[in-house]
């Protein structure tokens, strides 16, 4: 029956784990995967995700199913996070809100409800470069997918007069795509002034805005300053669809716990658009899983836990930030040719290094480094007892 069925390709990002894993030498590293890993390079779980637990345990809770759209202490829970406690749109009730499968779940939510309610445009702009899945969970959601600029090789940094013209000249209403924090995979992100203007042509153009937000708090350490961009739109009266993830804040990637929202003009639009996302659910997955929004939400309630998540995410983000800082200066010492100092202007958890392709091929090669050939690396794959190796062997690379 299958004969006709042609092998796909592997995913290139797995790919950097399974040859990492196939090398037998003990100087490997890993930088091609995204999650976040402690000082002695270890899957880290969160003392608050640990304590919820031991919180949920007690309560002695059941199995049963969750309403389509999820739980909802959890749900309201998780807008506030993201809106922030102010926000107009969540203090009348106009935002729509579904639990979804981690960030995945609700770009695919979002991608759904727009190709079917959206009445303006199927075409979404996604920046170039994006995470790899942003394409195929579009064009699998039924829409379009085009490019604006936003990454320019040169600098290293962003492309901001190339993304402004590319923003003036796409068909008005048209959705765009816009990455809320630590742009995966580059780490550039708009400053706050930059923002604005964005907020500006969007508004000026009435592009429908759709932010992506996998990582609110991984990039600075603060939930409020990560949420920047979002919420400023939003005190800008956009109405804009949002992807929320809690696999890396929350280090729950596995759980898969995430939200979808869409502010609308009232309770009563609201209320329409809750009635088709359950439409859009249903016969996706029936409903949501679980445990990983019964810890999520036991933490965001929780004063107590809420600090010590706090705590957790600053340390996580400020251990990637001091890693950038020490291989930027080892990069300098070692007289690396090249300017080096994006590295420490990136943010989040992975890094453009400007590497080229063979130089990537060289280091996985003689060194035993392993990460995508774009040069993009998981600074959270870097720590203490390899940065010195992996700063040695770059420039080592980089001089050929
Ligand atoms: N968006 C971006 C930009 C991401 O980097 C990721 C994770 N790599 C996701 C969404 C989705 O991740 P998840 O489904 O695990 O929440």
């Amino acid at each position: 029956v299958w004969s006709a069925v042609p092998a796909g390709p592997p995913d290139p990002i797995l790919g950097v784990t399974e040859a990492w894993k196939a090398d037998k030498d003990p100087r490997k590293i890993n930088l091609g995967v995204g999650a976040y890993r402690d000082e002695n390079g270890k899957p880290y779980v969160l003392n608050a995700v640990k304590k919820a637990e031991e919180l949920l345990v007690q309560q002695n809770p059941d199995k049963e199913y969750l309403p389509i759209t999820g739980l909802p202490e959890f749900t309201q829970a998780a807008a506030k996070l993201a809106y922030g406690e102010d926000s107009t749109p969540l203090k009348e009730s106009s935002i729509a809100v579904a639990q979804s499968i981690s960030g995945t779940g609700a770009l695919r939510i979002g991608g759904a409800f727009l190709a079917r309610f959206y009445p303006h445009s199927k075409t979404i702009y996604l920046p170039t470069p994006s995470w790899g899945n942003h394409t195929p969970v579009f064009r699998d959601s039924g829409l379009e997918v085009k490019n604006y600029r936003y990454f320019d090789k040169k600098t290293v940094g962003l492309d901001f007069e190339g993304l402004k013209e590319d923003l003036k000249n796409m068909p008005e209403k048209s959705i765009v795509l816009l990455h809320a924090c630590a742009h995966n995979p580059t780490g550039v992100d708009p400053t706050p002034e930059q923002w604005k203007e964005i907020s500006d042509i969007v508004k000026e153009k009435s592009l429908f805005p759709f932010f992506d937000m996998a990582y609110q708090g991984f990039a600075s350490g603060s939930t409020s300053r990560d949420a920047f961009a979002v919420r400023h739109f939003v005190s800008e009266g956009h109405q804009i669809a949002l992807s929320q993830s809690f696999a890396k804040n929350m280090g729950l990637y596995g759980e898969r716990v995430g939200l979808f929202s869409l502010i609308t003009a009232n309770p009563e639009e609201r209320a329409r658009v809750d009635s088709q996302l359950k439409i859009v659910i249903r016969p996706m997955y029936s409903n949501p899983p679980l445990h990983g929004a019964r810890i999520a939400s036991t933490i965001l309630r929780n004063q107590d836990l809420y600090g010590l998540w706090e705590s957790e995410v600053k340390h996580m983000a400020g251990r990637i930030i001091d890693m950038r800082h020490r291989l930027r200066d080892n990069l300098v010492n070692l007289n690396t040719p090249g300017d080096w100092s994006h590295i420490t202007r990136q943010i989040g958890m992975f890094s453009f290094t400007g590497l080229t392709t063979p130089q990537t091929k060289a280091l996985a090669e003689k060194a035993h480094i392993y990460m995508t050939a774009d040069g993009r690396i998981s600074m959270a794959g870097l720590n203490a007892s390899n940065i010195d190796y992996f700063s040695e062997s770059v420039s080592k690379a980089v001089k050929g």
